[in-house]
């Protein structure tokens, strides 16, 4: 039995109070829904944290007893606390796993984690959309099969202002024709961050079954390997050193006599 992974689902939570479209999809946040999909699987302990709690749910306790954290945000990133940011970052950098979720790609936490814009091309069309799962053997992709298929999606398409993944799993088709890397894989720190592309809010796309694959898929690759904090220290040599004849001085710069 693998070890019990503790994931926390984060989300903005704005849509879904706001617009009635979006409530009839997700009447308990979408964040209900991935939770619910993921604690369908033993090994997952899952708990959920939106905005507009106190610290955004993301207090320093909380994310000390998180392994892998899912974002979704939208209208509100920049409500988002820098405070909080700095905190996941911190996390992330220790070992914590990120899940970065559709138009998370514009969060503060993806950007900070990323060093780029972040920004794409984009459309709100309806239209078909098909994930190819170029990386069969990743254990993200696995029992995905050869893509997803998603009726209708708003379309996101190249170029994606990221750093070059450390893996790329998933290559979107657009029914307008363009392309876009959907499933991004990086290591920040001892952590791992994931992208993942679907999932906007006016679609039922987080009921899909292999959306939801993806998803716990994905949580289990991200799930820490270590957890070390960060330590920039001054250490003594392991063998002994040869004696200086030279003055160094404090700047390893011989000193002139
Ligand atoms: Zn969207």
């Amino acid at each position: 039995m693998n070890k019990p992974v503790n994931v926390t689902v984060w989300n903005e939570f704005r849509h879904e109070k706001k617009n009635a479209a979006v409530k009839k999809i997700y009447p308990d946040g979408m964040h209900a829904v991935i939770a619910q999909s993921l604690s369908a699987h033993a090994n997952l302990r899952v708990r959920t944290a939106t905005l507009e709690e106190p610290e955004h749910g993301l207090t320093e306790q909380v994310l000390a007893a998180t392994d892998v954290l899912t974002w979704w945000g939208h209208v509100a990133h920049g409500e988002v606390s820098d405070t909080v940011v700095a905190r996941v970052q911190k996390r992330v950098l220790e070992g914590m796993g990120l899940i970065v979720l559709h138009s998370g790609h514009f969060s503060k936490i993806f950007r900070r984690l990323m060093g780029t814009n972040c920004s794409l091309r984009w459309r709100e069309a309806a239209e078909k959309e098909r994930l190819w799962n170029i990386e069969p053997g990743h254990p993200i992709t696995e029992g995905i099969g050869e893509y997803i298929e998603l009726p209708n999606t708003e379309m996101y398409g190249e170029r994606f202002d990221i750093p070059t993944p450390d893996k790329l799993i998933f290559i979107s088709w657009f029914e307008g024709g363009e392309v876009f890397r959907s499933g991004c894989c990086w290591e920040r720190g001892h952590g791992r961050v994931f992208y993942f592309r679907p999932g906007h809010e006016t679609y039922p796309i987080f009921y899909n079954p292999q959306v939801q694959k993806v998803l716990a898929n994905a949580v289990r690759w991200a799930a820490p390997r270590v957890n070390i904090k960060d330590n920039c220290s001054n250490v003594k040599p392991i063998e002994k050193l040869a004696p200086k004849t030279e003055d160094f001085g404090k700047a390893g710069v011989i000193q002139s006599k």
